[in-house]
C-alpha cells in the first residue's frame, strides 16, 4: 500500500478550464512549496482536513493566455 498523487501518476486527467478563455488547463507539474492563493480544489480539500503530506499541489497553466493557478489533489492509496 502506497500513497501516490493521482495526477503525477496519470491516474486521472486534469479537467480544469481556463477562466479567461475556457480552454483545458495543462498540468505544469507538482509544486513543492505551496505559497500561492487557494484554488477551488484546495478549498475543498482543506475542509477534509487535508495536509501537506496528504496532498500534491500542482501548477496548472493555460497554454493559450498564460493564466496559471495552483491546485491540490488528495493522495490515493494504490
Ligand atoms: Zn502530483
Ligand atoms: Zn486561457
Amino acid at each position: 500500500m502506497e500513497k501516490v498523487c493521482p495526477v503525477c501518476n496519470a491516474l486521472i486527467t486534469v479537467t480544469a478550464l481556463c477562466p479567461r478563455c475556457g480552454l483545458r488547463l495543462a498540468d505544469g507539474g507538482a509544486v513543492e512549496n505551496f505559497l500561492g492563493p487557494y484554488s477551488p480544489y484546495m478549498e475543498v480539500n482543506s475542509l477534509q482536513r487535508g495536509g501537506a503530506d496528504t496532498q500534491c499541489v500542482h501548477l496548472l497553466y493555460c497554454p493559450h493566455c498564460g493564466y496559471d493557478v495552483r491546485a491540490a489533489w488528495e493522495l490515493v492509496t494504490v
